[in-house]
């Protein structure tokens, strides 16, 4: 346990995530791009990067630019690339403080090419090519067009080459197979058009780990490394931990006489007379308003009841009769035997693992422990 002076915090355990990077590498067998975007999945963006970096990422992944320039602002050196949505604008930046960025579509590379050269450099990029997800990138059809036009743009420096699967998480779909051949199909005219960038990539979490012919040069797992199932149907083996818990506290323990409504529009009713408590966690942290919630205090379930408020929410302390002001209670992570996941929470508020971190709001205190 981490003594705090906060009542609602997460911990985020940097040796676990470390570990998670380690145990990815051995798996696959190959260097291992972190994808550390959109707050590093709620864990805090440049504290994981600089773990990252110091367990063994070759290159982390970014969604944003906006997202590198935040992670250089930290001081933290290593290589970046931003897997989306960089424009001509972002030149200036990517070229001073060296970020490689993805470019999916002819336009846009055009107008980073011109704007690198305006400035006497060259943008390191990786080129996208859709072979199904229809998001971004440029049809794989047309992909050696792409590449051979990246390759005569004088701005830029083509470092890699790589594409995205749409349901590596379900296993038997077909789909990813599809997308393998068409992308398998694609690299061997590259190759035979002597265009091979240095490093080929394609497999998000589930591929890396249930789709060993995705591999290529490189991995680019996000949600694996948070010690998180990418799916219910594409679990993590052994040997990965969790690397988030959330917390909070007991504020308040009191008994309310029966026929009485609890919290905002009484949509709780006590029958009898019950013993609740008050914990220090609300929407605005990222806890979903929504009935069926549960948390762990001294070990034990604790189901809450009655609406979630902003700032807090009552859970019922009937089966928990030892409950104590000031009782840590957990919301993700375990206490004793028992344990929650953000599976476990995705399930009940019917979305993803990845929605419930990625939701984890700025007010929560993040507590770093690295060992
Ligand atoms: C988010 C993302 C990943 C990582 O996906 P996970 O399912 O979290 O492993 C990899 N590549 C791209 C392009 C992404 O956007």
């Amino acid at each position: 346990m981490i003594i705090n002076e906060h009542t609602d915090w997460l911990e985020i355990d940097l040796g676990a995530y470390k570990k998670n990077i380690q145990k990815m590498k051995e798996i696959t067998g190959r260097p291992v791009m972190p994808v550390i975007k959109a707050n590093a999945y709620g864990h805090g963006l440049a504290e994981v990067a600089r773990a990252a970096f110091q367990g063994g990422a070759a290159i982390c992944g970014v969604a944003r630019t906006e997202e590198a320039f935040r992670i250089r602002r930290k001081g933290i050196r290593g290589k970046i690339l931003v897997l989306g949505g960089a424009m001509p604008e972002h030149v200036p930046f990517v070229l001073s403080e060296d970020v490689s960025i993805s470019l999916t579509d002819p336009e846009t590379a055009k107008g980073v090419s011109a704007e690198a050269v305006r400035l006497k450099g060259k943008v390191h990029v990786h080129a996208k090519v859709d072979t199904g997800m229809n998001r971004l990138g440029v049809p794989v059809e047309k992909g050696l067009d792409f590449l051979k036009l990246l390759n005569n743009l004088p701005g830029l420096q083509v470092d890699g080459l790589f594409t995205h699967f749409a349901r590596a998480d379900e296993l038997n779909t077909g789909t990813t197979e599809n997308q393998l051949m068409r992308f398998t199909g694609f690299l061997d005219e590259v190759r035979l058009a002597g265009l091979t960038p240095s490093v080929v990539h394609s497999a998000n979490s589930a591929a890396s780990l249930y789709f060993p012919a995705a591999r290529f040069d490189m991995v680019r797992p996000g949600i694996a490394l948070f010690g998180i199932n990418p799916a219910p149907e594409a679990p993590l083996p052994e040997g990965f931990s969790p690397v988030l818990q959330w917390k909070t506290r007991l504020i308040s323990v009191k008994t309310i006489p029966p026929g009485n409504g609890i919290s905002y529009g009484h949509r709780y009713t006590t029958t009898q007379v019950e013993k609740v408590g008050v914990i220090a966690v609300g929407y605005a942290d990222g806890f979903r308003r929504m009935d069926g919630n549960r948390v762990l205090i001294r070990g034990r379930y604790a189901p809450v009841i009655g609406s979630i408020c902003m700032d807090q929410c009552v859970v019922s302390l009937d089966d928990i009769p030892d409950a104590t002001l000031g009782d840590e209670v957990v919301l993700i992570g375990s206490q004793n035997e028992n344990h929650i996941s953000a599976q476990t929470i995705a399930e009940k508020w019917g979305t993803i693992a990845y929605e419930v971190v990625c939701g984890l709001t700025a007010r929560l205190p993040r507590i770093y422990k690295d060992e």
